[in-house]
C-alpha cells in the first residue's frame, strides 16, 4: 500500500517547484557565472572523508555547480585531486594562501568541510574574500561564533548556508508535508535518535577545543532539526541527561545524551544521541490519528519511511548534490536558502541549553 506517499505525486510536486524557480525574478547581485548561466566554482576547505567521499562525489553529479578549486593543509592530497578532478595548480590553495581566493573569479562559493570550531574562521575570511558560503554543520561551537559568521556575510552581501542535507531529500520533504498538512491530525509526540560507535580516540571529534562538543554537535543536530521541522515550532524548554561509561575515551566530549523538548502548541519531542553504537537512526510522529516514520532517518542513502498507511516510496537522491544545487539556484535565482545561518544558530543555541541542563540538573527555558 503506497498511499498517501506516492513517487509520481512527488514528482509531480518537484517539477512544480522547479518551474516556480525558473520563473524567479532575476536579481541584481548575482555572480559572473550565475548571469553567464554558467556552473557555479566550488572551493573545497578541508579535504577529509566527508570532502573525499561524499561531496566531491556529488559535485560530479550537480547540475549547477562545479568543483574549481581546493583548499588543504596536506601538500601530498594537491596533485591527487589535482589529476582526479582536473584541477588547475592555480586553483590549489593551503590555509595560509586561503585568502588569495578573492583574486580568483572562477570560485563563487566556498564549501566548509572542516572540524566544528574551524567553521567561523573560514566562513569569515571566505565572505570577506567576496565569496557566498555553504558551511557544514554544526554552524560552529557557540552562538557567538555564529552570529559573527551572519553578520561576516551580510556585511559581504554574501549568501550563507549551513549543510542540512536532510532538509532537502524527499523523504524529511515528505514527513515535513505529513506534519504540516496534518495528513494524520495534529502531531502530538516526536522520537528522534541517531548515533554511531566512534573510532580512533585521537580523533578531532573527541577534542573539546575543535569539537565543541560530541555526539550532540555531531549526530544530535539531526535528531534535534528532525524534531523541530517536524513541530514546526521552537522549542521552549528543554531538560537532558548524560551517561559516560567511558570517561577517557569521552573525557572532553559527550558520549550519550538523552533530552526532551517541549513545544509552544504542547508537543513533546523526546531524543536521543550516542557516540558507542550504531543502529539508533530514527525520526518518528505520533499524531492525533496515525504515526509516521523515516528509520533510517539520517544516512546518507537508503532512507525508508513508513506510516500507519503503508510504505513511504520516495525517489533516493544523492544529499549532497541536492543541498549545493539548491544553494547554488539561491544564488542564481537571488532567493533565500532554506537553511541560512540563523537556522545554524538556533540549533547551537538549543544545544547549547541542553548542555547546560545536563550541567545544571533542571530544565532549562528558552526565549
Ligand atoms: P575529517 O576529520 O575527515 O576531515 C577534516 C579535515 O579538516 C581534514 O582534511 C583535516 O586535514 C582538516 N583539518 C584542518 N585543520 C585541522 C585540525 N586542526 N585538526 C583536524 N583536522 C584539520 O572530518 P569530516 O568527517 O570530513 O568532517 C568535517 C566537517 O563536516 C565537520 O564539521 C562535520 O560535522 C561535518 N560532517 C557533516 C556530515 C553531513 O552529513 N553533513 C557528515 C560528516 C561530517
Amino acid at each position: 500500500m503506497k498511499t498517501p506517499h506516492s513517487r509520481r505525486e512527488f514528482i509531480d510536486r518537484s517539477i512544480r517547484l522547479g518551474a516556480a524557480a525558473i520563473a524567479a525574478p532575476m536579481a541584481a547581485s548575482l555572480t559572473a557565472h550565475a548571469q553567464e548561466g554558467k556552473k557555479l566554482g566550488f572551493a573545497l576547505v578541508g579535504l577529509g572523508s566527508l570532502s573525499t567521499n561524499q561531496i566531491a562525489p556529488a559535485l560530479q553529479k550537480t547540475k549547477h555547480c562545479r568543483l574549481a578549486a581546493i583548499v588543504t593543509g596536506t601538500p601530498a592530497k594537491e596533485q591527487i585531486w589535482a589529476d582526479k578532478y582536473n584541477i588547475p595548480r592555480k586553483n590549489i590553495y593551503n590555509y595560509q594562501t586561503f585568502d588569495r581566493i578573492a583574486d580568483n573569479p572562477e570560485i563563487d562559493v566556498v564549501y566548509v568541510v572542516l572540524p566544528n570550531a574551524m567553521h567561523g574562521e573560514y566562513t569569515i575570511r571566505a565572505a570577506k574574500a567576496g565569496k557566498h558560503v555553504l558551511c557544514e554543520k554544526p554552524m560552529e561551537v557557540s552562538a557567538k561564533r555564529c552570529e559573527q559568521m551572519i553578520e561576516a556575510c551580510q556585511k559581504a552581501k554574501r549568501k550563507l548556508a549551513i549543510g542540512y542535507r536532510c532538509q532537502f531529500a524527499p523523504h524529511h520533504l515528505e514527513v515535513m508535508r505529513l506534519a504540516r498538512e496534518k495528513v494524520f491530525g495534529a502531531v502530538k509526540i516526536i522520537e528522534a535518535s541517531f548515533g554511531f560507535r566512534i573510532g580512533d580516540p585521537k580523533q578531532w571529534r573527541l577534542r573539546y577545543d575543535l569539537a565543541g562538543g560530541g555526539a550532540l554537535m555531531d549526530v544530535g543536530i539531526y535528531a534535534l532539526q528532525g524534531a523541530r521541522y517536524v513541530s514546526g515550532e521552537e522549542p521552549i524548554e528543554v531538560f537532558a541527561t548524560e551517561t559516560k561509561t567511558d570517561k577517557v575515551k569521552f573525557k572532553e566530549v559527550d558520549e550519550s545524551i538523552l533530552w526532551s523538548m517541549r513545544f509552544p502548541s504542547g508537543v513533546v519531542a523526546n531524543c536521543s544521541t550516542t557516540y558507542l553504537v550504531g543502529g539508533i537512526n530514527r525520526l518518528f510522529a505520533a499524531a492525533e490519528t496515525g504515526w509516521f516514520e523515516l528509520d533510517p532517518a539520517y544516512s546518507y542513502g537508503g532512507l525508508k519511511g513508513r506510516s500507519n498507511k503503508g510504505e513511504m516510496d520516495f525517489p533516493q537522491v544523492d544529499h549532497f548534490a541536492t543541498e549545493m544545487d539548491d544553494f547554488a539556484s539561491c544564488i542564481i535565482n537571488s532567493k533565500p536558502t532554506r537553511a541560512p545561518g540563523e537556522e545554524g544558530l538556533r540549533d547551537v543555541k538549543i544545544m547549547t541549553a541542553i548542555y547546560e541542563s545536563i550541567r545544571k540538573g533542571r530544565a532549562i527555558k528558552l526565549g
